[in-house]
């Protein structure tokens, strides 16, 4: 009977994927598919984005007779997909605009010749006669739709020529098996898809949605391109995706990128067909790391090796951003995905939905779509979990790896301040928006609040301990909780739900990891120091190591950094740190206390070359003060030497120039800080503590160059309100323009 034990194989979809695809095993859902295209059902996989949804029909494809057609929108990776199937062993040719009449002719005629198994085809072609014609003649066992969601104009890429799709397969005899695949779940989505590709009784397999190898994380309050640059260069190894909301942001962060030395692609609508597709190549083969773009860049981009995406800018809803982000992590490895949030975005989207041409009830939509990308930057559960439930599933672990999850911080009991805001908003009326009853809560002398009386209410003021921004924040988190609800519409209004009700009724109590937003990366101080970083991510890899667990489930990148920015001396620090629990204080702590204080101390007793830390703790002022004297002589002598273009050899122990010396010799030779940081690659933070440093040791240094004259008077009377001990006094009673840089090159310039 052997024979028959031969023909078995054949039958064996298992065989066939371990023979041309080298796999062992189906993932999730692929089998399910597999078998119904077999059995000669249509099928639709709903299934996220790197699940493996073409193999569910390239398996069928390799085990049926005759020519499987598979219609994609991806042109642009058509020609890698198809090169990847010949690799491996599976004849299959490509059809798109983008071949001459030539290339087109010999296709053709070799797909008459029966020469392929597969035909990928841009859904543009499907009304040419020809190639219906030619698709006639054919023996066409499956179609299969890639990106099915293009057919709804629910979804976030509606294609109006994949609505050809069903008269296509209508001209085919006998009739095709259809098999359609989408990441996007919403019902309505798959309501369209259904019926507008006709299908018949469909396989559904719509497999979990949950990412378990993708660590989320929304990062609020950040300098967003100071981020950028530090998260990108403590990825130097990894690829990945920073997507802009709109051409010019893609471009001005493409320039900065690339001026501080990083190696960045650009993609946007805006570029020639050429620069778009020769920047994709080399992203794809790893040529460049960094990809900056707008959405136009990467429906299914192929890449399995993406370690990251950032968001710079709020998406527009949740299905776009899950879509996004979730080509980090394609092979199955971790993968980070970040959101920088800042409120402005809310206001640019709301003004573009206003501007746009759709009728009002579709305006209304897109207003609860934002709300939930919104509530989402917002809410306090686990982002993962956020996610999914959006999409529909009911129960879903929370991740153990995202922001909210990892944050071990304590929950502090905000009951009174949410009742506060609670009968605030009842006194009101319920008729107000959240920036409107900040106002109030806090006391503010505001005439719009006068004008309707609220200075009079009882709870004018109460929460005049509190910044504004820090009661509005606590309103949105409270939206986001499920306390508050917040009209949809260009100007929300706050009203009270159950839940707060049975707040205010003293029924329940509310729960919060904190008060005041203490931010992964605070909006000046992202910086911190790179070799500090380095070293913490050593000590994590260690543990990493000896744990066996991905070292971001030892401490967030976003936690060292705040380590680096805090530069934490005791345990209380450590703990005040976001991403420092109990748990993983008791069982790291130690450790990492101790990196911080071995660097702290080594940088303070050796020259500080590299300091780039952006605020000064007072302590380290002090003991800058002292040393300044000290050093002040040296490094005259060493100036001068330099200038003489020759170098000390002082006490033997510098042969090198120090760094911020030649970061000043630049500069005074005309480069402005940018260059000087390029051309070093260094970040533009380290040429400016360069300067200031040469500055406080008395170099001569053209201060016009770094000080505008109007900025110059501001901080002098500043610093006369305030006094010159601290710079974050000085910081807060100035103009938020007037950076921190500036202010410590005033205080440089004066000796102060
Ligand atoms: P999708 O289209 O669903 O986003 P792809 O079809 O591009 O995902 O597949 C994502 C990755 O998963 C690819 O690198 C693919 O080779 C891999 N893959 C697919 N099926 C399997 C399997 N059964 N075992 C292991 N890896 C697989
Ligand atoms: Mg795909």
């Amino acid at each position: 009977m052997e024979a028959t034990g031969e023909n078995d194989m054949l039958q064996n979809p298992h065989f066939y994927l371990k023979q041309y695809f080298g796999y062992d095993s189906f993932k999730k859902g692929q089998e399910e598919l597999v078998n119904g295209i077999l059995q000669g059902r249509d099928v639709l996989g709903v299934m996220p984005t790197g699940a493996g949804k073409s193999l569910c029909y390239q398996l069928p494809a390799v085990m049926s007779d005759g020519v499987t057609l598979v219609i994609s929108p991806l042109i642009s990776l058509m020609k890698d997909q198809v090169d990847a199937l010949n690799q491996i062993g599976i004849p299959t040719v490509y059809i798109n605009s983008t071949l001459s009449a030539h290339d087109l002719n010999q296709r053709f005629r070799e797909i008459a010749e029966r020469k392929y198994k597969m035909v990928y085809v841009a859904p543009e072609r499907l009304d040419s006669e020809r190639f219906v014609r030619l698709v006639q003649e054919l023996n066409i066992p499956l179609v299969a739709v890639d990106e099915a969601h293009c057919v709804s104009q629910w979804g976030h890429d509606f294609r109006p020529s994949y609505l050809q799709i069903k008269h296509l397969i209508r001209r085919i005899e006998p009739r095709p098996v259809i098999a359609a695949f989408t990441a996007t779940a919403t019902d309505k989505v798959k309501h369209d898809i259904v019926r507008h590709l006709s299908l018949r009784d469909p396989l559904r397999v719509t497999t979990g949605y949950a990412r378990e190898n993708l660590a989320f994380s929304v990062i609020k309050g950040a300098d967003k391109r100071k981020f950028l640059a530090e998260y990108i260069r403590g990825q130097a190894e990894n690829c990945g995706i920073v997507y802009a909301s709109t051409r010019k942001e893609v471009e001005d962060c493409h320039r900065y990128l690339t001026r501080l030395g990083i190696k960045a692609g650009r993609y946007h609508a805006g570029l020639s067909d050429d620069e778009r597709k020769h920047g994709q190549e080399r992203f794809l083969y790893d040529e460049i790391k960094v990809m900056v773009a707008t959405n136009a860049f990467g429906m299914g981009i192929d890449k399995s090796n993406v370690r990251y995406v950032i968001h710079y800018n709020l998406p527009k809803n949740i299905e776009s951003y899950y879509q996004e982000a979730g080509r980090a992590g394609r092979d199955g490895e971790p993968g980070e995905c970040i959101l920088l949030f800042a409120p402005q975005d809310i206001q640019t989207h709301k003004f573009l939905i206003e501007q746009s041409e759709s009728d009002d009830e579709h305006k209304q939509i897109e207003y609860a779509n934002l709300r939930d990308m919104v509530d989402y930057c917002h809410t306090t559960d686990c982002l993962q979990r956020y996610i999914v439930r959006y999409f529909g599933e009911r129960e879903g672990q929370a991740c153990g790896i995202c922001g909210n999850c990892t944050d071990e911080r304590e929950m502090t009991d905000i009951t009174l301040e949410a009742q506060q805001i609670f009968s605030c908003i009842v006194r009101m009326r319920q008729r107000f928006g959240i920036t409107m009853t900040a106002k109030v809560l806090r006391g503010a002398n505001d005439s719009k609040v006068k004008q309707f009386g609220f200075d009079r209410l009882p709870t004018y003021g109460v929460m005049n301990r509190y910044k504004e921004k820090d009661i509005v924040n606590l309103l949105n988190v409270l939206a986001a909780d499920g306390y508050l609800r917040l009209s949809d519409g260009q100007y929300p209004v706050v009203s009270l739900t159950l839940r707060s009700k049975a707040v205010l009724e003293g029924k329940e109590r509310v729960y919060h990891r904190m008060f005041k937003v203490r931010d992964a990366v605070a909006a000046d101080g992202i910086t911190g120091s790179e070799a500090l970083f380095e070293q913490l991510r050593e000590l994590r890899k260690k543990f990493a190591v000896r744990e066996k667990v991905p070292p971001f489930t030892i401490f967030h990148d976003a936690t060292l950094r705040e380590m680096c920015v805090q530069l934490p001396q005791t345990g209380d620090d450590l703990l005040a740190v976001k991403g420092v629990g109990r748990t993983k204080y008791e069982k790291y702590g130690e450790a990492f206390l101790e990196c911080i204080r071995s660097f702290v101390s080594s940088r303070t007793e050796k020259e500080p070359v590299e300091r780039e830390q952006t605020e000064l703790n007072e302590e380290q002022r002090e003991r800058g003060v002292q040393r300044q004297e000290q050093l002040r002589l040296k490094d005259r002598q060493q100036l001068k030497a330099q200038h003489g273009l020759q170098k000390t050899n002082e006490a033997g122990q510098n042969n090198e120039t120090p760094s911020h010396l030649l970061s000043l010799d630049m500069f005074n030779k005309g480069l402005g800080i940018d260059e000087i940081a390029e051309v070093r690659g260094m970040s533009m933070t380290t040429i400016q503590e360069h300067l200031v440093r040469c500055g406080l040791q008395g170099a001569d240094l053209d201060w016009d160059r770094l000080i505008p004259a109007h900025q110059e008077k501001m901080i002098l009377a500043a610093i006369r309100e305030v006094g010159a001990g601290k710079l974050k006094p000085i910081k807060e009673v100035l103009p938020d323009e007037i950076d921190y840089f500036t202010i410590k090159a005033v205080i440089a310039k004066h000796m102060l």
